[in-house]
C-alpha cells in the first residue's frame, strides 16, 4: 500500500501568487516554477526531480511589483520567425512564432575574448575568437530581415573594442541602414588609445560603458584587479575629450556597490558627454563567486537606493516600468536639465495614465500623440542620437517645437534604467518570451539575451 506523507496541518507561510516555467540551476533542465509572496517579498521556488528544491528572490517589494504588471503593451511580430514551434519555450529559440515581441536592441558579439577577467561575466569571455566580416555580413542581413529597418545594434563581444575589424563592422552596420549603433565596452582600450576614441567619435556610435562606482575596491571584486579603476577613469577622460555620447553601466553586487549609484548618477548629470546611466543588479553567473541567491539585490532596491542617495532629486515613483517586455524587466526615468536643475520628465506629465495599458485602452485623441512620444521613450530602443526621441520628449513635455529646442535637448536630458537580467534563480518563461533584446547567432537566429546568456551560450560553444 502507497505511503502518503504525513504534515502537521499548518498554514503555509507564503502567498502562492502563481506558476510558471523556469529552469533548473544545476542542469538546466526546464521545470515548472512557483512565484510565492512571504511578508513583502517575492520569490520563485522550483524542483528539479534530479537536482532538488531551489527557492530564490524576484523582488524585494511586492507591492512595486504587483503595480507594474499594468505596464505591459500589445507586443509585435517580426517580419521572419527563425524557428517553429516544438517543444516550448525555452527550448525553440528562435525566434519562434510563440515569441511575444520583436527585436528591439540586436546584440550582434563580435569576440568572445576579452581583456578584462570579471568574476561576473555573463558571457564568459575566455576565448580568443574573432567573427570574420563575412559572417557578420549575414549576421546583420537576418536582423534587417527580421525587422526591415532595425533600430538599435549592441556591439558586443567579449571586447568588442579589440576586434581587429571594428571600423569596418560599424561601417557595415551603417551600411545596412541600422539606425544606432552602441559599443559595449569595458574600455580598457579606450583608456590605452586616445585615438581610438577620437576615431569612434566620428562614427556616429554611443557607447555603453562598464562603469560600477568610484572605489577601487569594488574593481578588485567584480572586475579582477583595483587597477581596473585608474583604467576606467583614463578611459572617462578619452570618451569626454572627444565627447562620444556614452550611457555608464554599472553592475551592483549587494553590500559591494549599491552605495554608489548617488555619485554615478551625480557624475552622469554635471557631464555633458553621459546621456545616462543604468543599473543592473549582479546575477549569478558561476559557482565562483559568492551569492546568495535569497539575498540579492532586485528592481525595487536599487529604485530605492537612488530615491535616498538623490535625496529624492528622483523618487521612486519617478520610475515607471518599460511596457515593451515584460515589465518586471526593467523599470526607467527620463529628467530634463535647464539652467542646473534637474526636473524629472514624470513631474511634468502623469505617464503612469498613458502606459497602464489595463485601466487605459479607450484613450481617445488628444491622448494617443502623447502616448505615442511616451511610448517612444519608454521603449528598449530608445537611444539618444536618435532625433525622434528627442521629438518625443519635446512632445511629452510640451516644449515649443524647433531646431534650437532639440539642439539644446541633445545635452540636457538624461535617463536612468534599472535591468535587472535574469539567472537561473529568477529565470521565468513569461519575461523570456516577451524579451526584446536578442543575439544574433551566426546561422541568422535570434536569442532572447537572458535565455542565450542562461541555456544557449554553453550549449552553442
Ligand atoms: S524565448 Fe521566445 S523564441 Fe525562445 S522558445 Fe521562448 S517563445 Fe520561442
Ligand atoms: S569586460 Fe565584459 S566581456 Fe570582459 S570579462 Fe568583463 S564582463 Fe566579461
Ligand atoms: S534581456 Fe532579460 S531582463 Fe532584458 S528584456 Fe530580455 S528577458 Fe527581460
Amino acid at each position: 500500500m502507497k505511503n502518503f506523507l504525513k504534515t502537521s496541518r499548518l498554514e503555509k507561510d507564503y502567498i502562492f501568487l502563481e506558476l510558471t516555467r523556469s529552469i533548473c540551476p544545476v542542469c538546466k533542465k526546464t521545470v515548472d516554477a512557483q512565484v510565492r509572496v512571504r511578508g513583502e517579498k517575492v520569490y520563485m521556488f522550483k524542483r528539479c526531480a534530479e537536482h532538488g528544491e531551489f527557492e530564490g528572490l524576484i523582488s524585494s517589494d511586492v507591492n512595486m511589483y504587483r503595480h507594474s504588471l499594468a505596464f505591459n503593451k500589445p507586443g509585435r511580430v517580426p517580419l521572419e520567425y527563425g524557428s517553429e514551434v516544438k517543444h516550448g519555450c525555452p527550448e525553440d529559440c528562435g525566434l519562434c512564432p510563440d515569441h511575444q515581441q520583436h527585436t528591439c536592441v540586436a546584440l550582434l558579439e563580435i569576440t568572445d575574448g576579452c581583456n578584462l577577467c570579471c568574476t561576473s561575466c555573463f558571457a564568459k569571455a575566455t576565448g580568443s575568437k574573432y567573427l570574420d566580416l563575412k559572417t557578420i555580413d549575414f549576421m546583420l542581413d537576418s536582423y534587417v530581415r527580421c525587422e526591415g529597418s532595425p533600430e538599435v545594434l549592441q556591439i558586443s563581444g567579449g571586447e568588442p573594442t579589440l576586434h581587429p575589424d571594428l571600423f569596418k563592422i560599424i561601417e557595415m552596420a551603417h551600411s545596412k541602414k541600422i539606425k544606432h549603433l552602441m559599443i559595449n565596452t569595458n574600455g580598457v582600450r579606450l583608456a590605452e588609445d586616445e585615438d581610438l576614441a577620437r576615431r569612434l567619435a566620428d562614427c556616429n556610435v554611443e557607447l555603453y560603458f562598464q562603469f560600477d562606482g568610484f572605489e577601487p575596491r569594488i574593481y578588485e571584486v567584480l572586475r579582477g584587479s583595483k587597477e581596473v579603476f585608474k583604467l576606467k577613469q583614463r578611459a572617462l577622460e578619452n570618451i569626454s575629450k572627444y565627447n562620444i555620447p556614452t550611457t555608464l553601466v554599472a553592475t551592483l553586487a549587494k553590500g559591494l556597490n549599491e552605495n554608489q549609484v548617488g555619485e554615478i548618477i551625480n557624475y552622469g548629470l554635471k557631464n555633458k558627454f553621459v546621456k545616462g546611466v543604468t543599473f543592473q543588479p549582479m546575477i549569478y553567473v558561476n559557482e565562483k563567486i559568492e551569492f546568495d541567491p535569497m539575498d540579492r539585490l532586485t528592481l525595487p532596491d536599487v529604485i530605492k537606493e537612488i530615491d535616498k542617495q538623490t535625496k529624492s532629486l528622483f523618487k521612486v515613483s519617478d520610475f515607471i516600468p518599460l511596457p515593451c517586455p515584460y515589465p518586471t524587466c526593467c523599470s526607467l526615468t527620463y529628467a530634463f536639465i535647464k539652467d542646473g536643475r534637474v526636473t524629472p520628465i514624470t513631474r511634468k506629465v502623469d505617464i503612469e495614465k498613458y502606459l497602464d495599458y489595463f485601466s487605459n485602452t479607450l484613450i481617445t485623441t488628444p491622448a494617443p500623440v502623447l502616448r505615442k512620444a511616451l511610448e517612444g521613450l519608454w521603449s528598449a530602443s530608445a537611444t539618444f542620437n536618435s532625433a525622434s526621441v528627442l521629438k518625443d520628449f519635446v512632445c511629452v513635455c510640451g516644449i515649443p517645437f524647433n531646431k534650437d529646442a532639440l539642439e539644446h535637448l541633445k545635452d540636457n536630458v538624461f535617463r536612468i534604467v534599472v535591468k535587472p537580467f535574469m539567472d537561473a534563480y529568477t529565470f521565468d518563461v513569461k519575461r523570456a518570451m516577451k524579451c526584446c533584446i536578442h543575439v544574433i547567432q551566426p546561422d541568422g537566429k535570434l536569442i532572447p539575451f537572458c535565455v542565450y546568456n542562461n541555456i544557449y551560450r554553453d550549449r552553442r560553444k
